[in-house]
């Protein structure tokens, strides 16, 4: 419960400080990045200067990223929640860029999807459950070392009086989201930590920006939903999220989507 106060106090300082200064940061970081990139199209492939100016770009790059994430944070308020599929926000980022570029990087990955053919919708943000979505497949991935397989399901359940009195949740219908991957895992010691916004273990500010999971856990609160985080070290890790479904729950058929659809991109 501590950890529980702790982190909802660090998350609105977070946004405060997002909302604040982000949206500033955000426009003079353009400049950060543009300008090395117009200076490396002006200068030979040759130029000892091509090494540093590169490294400015990469760094601004990381900047953006953490700002990015950050405005993503301070947006979580004021966000309009509008009906939403779940299959179908798996299948949008299944397409994406995002994905394709993650793919590159992590070629011993294998993907496999189960979504479910009919799946209820929710009343949601979808740029911030995109969001959500992206950074628990990037953790999944950067935490497969060699081989691995990241498992994305999602599926309609409906929560019992009984279970509800016991849990977290209310009784009532659910869209579940899993994302298992078969992955390092995470110690004991930091499950509970995870969410807190900054938290990594990764290099900060080169592949990690400790925000990820904070925009997951915001995200999944704002939308009265549940997560649940299930892994060990050498286990692999699952992240399991209820979202409540839409009082005017249409059942909405969504096209099935087999492996083959992405995989050849
Ligand atoms: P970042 O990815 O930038 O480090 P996140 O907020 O996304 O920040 O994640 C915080 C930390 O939680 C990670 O650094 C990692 O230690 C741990 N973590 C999150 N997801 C996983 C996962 N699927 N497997 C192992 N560790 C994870
Ligand atoms: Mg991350």
């Amino acid at each position: 419960m501590e950890e529980h106060l702790q982190r909802a106090r660090k998350m609105e300082a977070v946004g405060a400080l997002a909302g604040g200064v982000a949206h500033d940061l955000n426009n003079t970081l353009s400049g950060v990045v543009g300008y090395p990139e117009l200076l490396l199209m002006n200068l030979p492939e040759t130029d000892p200067l091509r090494k540093p100016i590169m490294g400015i770009k990469k760094s601004g790059e990381k900047a953006v990223a953490i700002v990015q994430d950050l405005l993503t944070l301070a947006r979580r308020g004021v966000a309009v929640k509008e009906i939403t599929n779940l299959n179908t926000l798996v299948h949008e980022y299944l397409q994406s860029t995002e994905f394709h570029t993650l793919k590159a990087f992590h070629a011993e990955v294998k993907f496999e999807t189960q979504l479910a053919p009919s799946l209820l919708n929710i009343s949601g943000s979808p740029i911030h459950l995109s969001k959500s979505l992206m950074n628990l497949i990037s953790n999944a991935a950067e935490a497969i070392k060699d081989e691995g397989t990241i498992f994305v399901s999602t599926a309609n359940r409906y929560v019992e009086q009984n279970e509800a009195t016991s849990g977290n949740l209310a009784e009532g219908d659910y869209v579940v989201l899993t994302v298992r991957d078969t992955g390092e895992g995470i110690p004991p010691e930091d499950i509970d930590r995870i969410f807190e916004p900054f938290f990594t273990k990764k290099v900060m500010g080169r592949s990690g920006t400790g925000l990820g999971m904070a925009v997951v856990w915001g995200t999944v609160e704002d939308h009265g939903g549940h997560i649940d985080v299930r892994s060990g070290p050498g286990r692999g890790t699952t992240f399991t999220i209820h979202l409540p479904a839409t009082r005017e729950a249409v059942l909405q058929p969504t096209p099935t989507l087999s492996v083959a659809d992405y995989r050849g991109h």
